[in-house]
Parts: C-alpha cells; structure tokens; sequence
C-alpha cells in the first residue's frame, strides 16, 4: 500500500489532509469539525487537545506537522504548555495579528477563545513579510497548510492565505474559534456574585456570552479600538493608496514576469517620469507580487488623479475628496489597470481583475494621510476584585502604512510581546511593573526595521531581548502608569 493509499483508507487521514488543504474558512472549519467528530474529540482544553488529536492521527504527513509544533511548545518561554494555563483569553478578530498571538497563548497553556464578526477570510491583497516573519511562519508548519508559500526568493502572502494557514495552527492547538461574532463591549462583574469580566456580543446568543476571563487582547484592527484607549493620529503629506488584483491564471507568460518589490520615485525618476509622459498617471511608489492573484499597490499624485477624471473635484478635506460620490468607479479601474500594464511592460497578458468580497473589482482607494496608533499597549481594569488585563495588538495598535509592508511584521512583533506581557501576569508580577515593562517594549516598536532588530532570527521567541538589540526593559517606571488611561483600579 502506497502513502496515498494508506491516507485514503483511513478516513480521518483523508479528513485531515482535507484539513490542511482546504482553501476557504468555511472549508478549513468544515473539515476541522468532521475530524473531531470522527476521533470522537471535543475541541476544547487548551493544548491538551492538541495531545490527544496528535496521539490520534500518527501517519507520515501528520507526523511531519507535529514535529515541527512540538519543537516550537517545547521552547522554554512555554514552561511545557504551563505559564500561563489558569489564564483565560478572549481575543477580537481573526485578523493575521489576532490569530497569531492565540497560537502564543495556546503555547503558553492558556484557556484561548477568539471573537470574529465574519465569516470569510476574503482580502485578496498581499503582504510583505519581513525575514523573521517568513521563518516563524515556517516553524508553525506554514509550507504544509500553504505549499507556495514564501518558495524560493518569495516574500510576500495574500493576507487571506496568511489568515488560513494562522486559523488552521490555532485550531490544532486548541483555541476555540467562533465566527460571525461581533465583540460589542465589556460586561464588568457583578457585585453580588463571585464572578469575573464578560463580553457584550452579538448575536447576543451566542456561548460565549457566558465566558469568563482575565485577559482581553484586541486585535480587531485599524478601525475598531477598545474603550478605555487614547489614539494619536500622525498626519503626513497627502498620500492617495491605490491597490488592485487581477486573476492570476499562472501561465508560462506570468510566471515569467518580474514582480517590483517597491520601486519609489526617488530611486528611480526615470521609470516614473515615462509612466507619466506615455499614461498620464503619476505615481510617487509601485508595488507588484504575484500570489493567488496579481496584486498591485501604489501611490498617486492628487493632480493625475484629477486630470484622469478618476477624482471628480478637488476638496480642501481628504474625506470628501475620495468619497464615493466624488470618485469615478470605471476612471479608477482604467487608471490602475493601465498602471500594471505598464509597470510590468504590457506583459501580462489579458489582465482582468479578481472580484473582492462583494463581488465587484477588486480595485480600492484610500486615504494614508493620516495614521493611527495608540497612547499605550495596555491597561488594567478591576471591578469587584477581579482585574482584566487588556492589551492591544496589529493595526489596532499601530496602523502600518502598506506600501512599506510593516503591517505583519510589526504586528507579529506586538502578538510576540503581548504573548510575554500575559505570561508575566500570570506569573503573579504586579499590575504596574506588568504594565510598566509593556510600554517600554512598546517604545521600541515604531522603530523596527529589519535591519534595526536583532539578525539572529532563528532565536526569536516571545522574549523580547531575543528581538530588540540592547532593550530598556524598566524605560517606564511603574509611577509612570499609574494614569487613567492604564489603570482603573479602584483606590
Ligand atoms: P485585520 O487584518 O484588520 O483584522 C482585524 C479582524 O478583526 C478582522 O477580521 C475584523 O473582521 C475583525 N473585527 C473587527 N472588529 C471586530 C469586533 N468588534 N468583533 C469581532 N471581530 C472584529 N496591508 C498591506 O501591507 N498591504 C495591503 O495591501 C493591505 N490591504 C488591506 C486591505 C484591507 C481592506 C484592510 C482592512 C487591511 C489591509 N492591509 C494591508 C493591512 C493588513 O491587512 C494588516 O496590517 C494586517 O492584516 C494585520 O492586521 P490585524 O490582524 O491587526 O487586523
């Protein structure tokens, strides 16, 4: 009997080879349940679903996944799955970031729910990954879920494969996922009863309404910020974003053609000023990669967008400016298909574009002009005895700017220290001195670059002095955090 053979035989083999495949969320679930229920599993009890489903499944490829995440629950920051396993988590969002810091805390043995108010992984746009990124996605096993991914010199993942591959990591190591979901607020405890913090949700139906928990991370995105945290907005010079994909049929003659890993116009002006004499567009950045589509991001100048009738009037405020009904749709796809076409040299062929999440082109514009990012990385809140620690990961923390690609990058930087930050709270440290170090690693993080953070990257772990070179961990004194906007502890 060939490995092939043997895997279709088994029928939860063949459920679990369904599992890393799948290439939808709905797939990845589907699968995931119809596994458990033929191991007869509960998917729940943190890490120790993760035994049990192991010693079950025991065949070459499976026990080609496990070697690789048992080497990572082995490392020492883990205490063997034990640091944090009277912790209980609930996360907001099944963004790249939220997904990344429930598979920490899983390691970490904590008790992970996640909250997310879709029910589809649908961004087709493709992120750059910085090299450390590339190798923890590795070590998660991403190359088994994701057979592209990151092959050869490639440096980039559609930010709806990235969420796949982190969705099917965290349901094997026991984080309860539900979808269709939205966090809505906290339900502080109440005075009568011994209980703890609880979340508002909607549909208010929903079992999660019922879970109680001492730690709130919210990775909910650039939009969506807990209560409680202050955002500074950084606003730069006009910049207009443009991104788009078109299908990527991956014939011979777009294999063929080279990808731009970011060309500015500074670096070359030339490029730049062509595009502008022959098409009229003018571009300050391009961006192009190939993954399930061929994707496209780049910045345009106020005025080309004016004379190429893609904006209708010019207007003194940025939200008018590119509001819907200020925006020509068709002006806007000719403009970026005719910018693709001739950054790539007209040589991909027939280019027509993918349709996004509400089935129209896949074509958008928006505003970078100014950026978010919050006062602080956490705070502590307590009512009736008993203390929620919140943190903040991803574009909820920092809003990235895309055509630099920092958005994962630093957002798994965040998922990393939050992870550390949780496993300090559970280790007994005080509210401040926890709060206190987690806002001097958060110092570091605006700064981050690949080439400013340690080059030893096979060492990273949730450690932060494996990642930034020469870190202050006391930079922030505990009397430091002592404000409103970090604790609510009654005096
Ligand atoms: P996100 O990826 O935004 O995930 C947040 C998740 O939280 C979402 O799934 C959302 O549905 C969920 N959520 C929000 N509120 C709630 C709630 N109340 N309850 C439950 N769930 C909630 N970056 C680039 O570098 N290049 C790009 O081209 C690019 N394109 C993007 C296109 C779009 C439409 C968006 C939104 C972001 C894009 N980004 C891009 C940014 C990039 O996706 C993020 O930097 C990266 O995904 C990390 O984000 P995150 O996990 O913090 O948040």
């Amino acid at each position: 009997m060939n490995r092939q053979d043997g895997e279709q035989s088994n029928p939860a083999h063949s459920l679990f080879e369904t599992f890393l495949r799948a290439n939808q969320c709905e797939g990845v679930l589907g699968s995931f349940q119809a596994l458990c229920k033929q191991l007869a599993l509960e998917h729940k009890g943190q890490l120790q679903f993760y035994q049990k489903l192991k010693s079950c499944l025991n065949y070459w490829n499976a026990k080609a996944l496990w070697l690789k995440l048992d080497k990572k629950a082995g490392h020492r920051d883990y205490d063997r799955g034990t640091a944090c396993a009277s912790s209980k988590c609930l996360i907001i969002g099944a963004g790249p970031c939220g997904l990344r810091t429930a598979i920490e805390l899983a390691f970490l043995g904590a008790h992970v729910v996640l909250v997310e108010k879709r029910d589809s992984f649908s961004r087709n746009n493709v992120l750059h990954l910085w090299p450390f990124t590339i190798q923890d996605l590795k070590a998660l096993g991403a190359k088994k879920f994701y057979g592209r991914f990151c092959t050869g010199t490639l440096d980039h993942i559609s930010i709806r494969q990235l969420q796949l591959i982190l969705l099917k990591v965290a349901l094997l190591l026991g984080v309860e996922i539900h979808f269709n979901v939205q966090f809505n607020g906290l339900l502080p405890p109440e005075a009568k009863r011994s209980s703890g913090w609880r979340a508002l949700l909607q549909p208010s139906s929903s079992p999660v309404g019922q879970y109680e928990f001492d730690i709130l991370i919210s990775a909910g995105g650039g939009k969506f910020v807990p209560e409680g945290f202050k955002r500074k907005e950084m606003r730069g010079k006009l910049a207009i974003g443009i991104t788009t994909n078109f299908i990527n049929r991956h014939s011979r003659a777009e294999v063929e053609v080279a990808e731009i890993s970011g060309v500015a116009r500074i670096y070359n002006q030339h490029f730049f000023r062509n595009l502008y004499n022959k098409t009229g567009i003018d571009l300050e950045n391009i961006v192009y990669y190939k993954d399930d589509t061929h994707y496209f991001v780049m910045t345009a100048k106020k005025q080309s967008l004016l004379e190429k009738g893609v904006i209708l009037q010019d207007k003194g405020d940025v939200e008018s400016l590119l509001s819907a009904q200020n925006v020509n749709h068709e002006a806007l796809l000719s403009y970026a298909k005719e910018a693709a076409n001739f950054s790539t040299n007209y040589q991909l062929p027939d280019l027509e574009f993918a349709l996004n999440h509400r089935n129209r082109p896949d074509v958008d514009m928006f505003d970078f002009t100014c950026m978010n990012r919050s006062e602080n990385a956490a705070l502590v809140r307590e009512c009736h005895g008993a203390r929620l620690l919140i943190g903040l990961v991803g574009d909820c923390l920092v809003e990235p700017f895309w055509p630099l690609g920092t958005g994962v990058a630093r957002g798994f930087l965040a998922a990393f220290d939050t992870a550390w930050m949780v496993k300090r709270w559970a280790a007994g440290t005080s509210p401040l001195d926890v709060l206190a170090e987690r806002e001097s690693i958060y110092q570091q993080l605006s700064q981050t670059s690949p080439d400013n953070t340690n080059k030893n990257i096979s060492q990273y772990s949730i450690d932060p002095t494996t990642r930034y070179p020469n870190i202050n961990l006391k930079a922030i004194k505990p009397n430091q955090v002592t404000s409103p906007g970090h604790v609510e502890i009654p005096p």
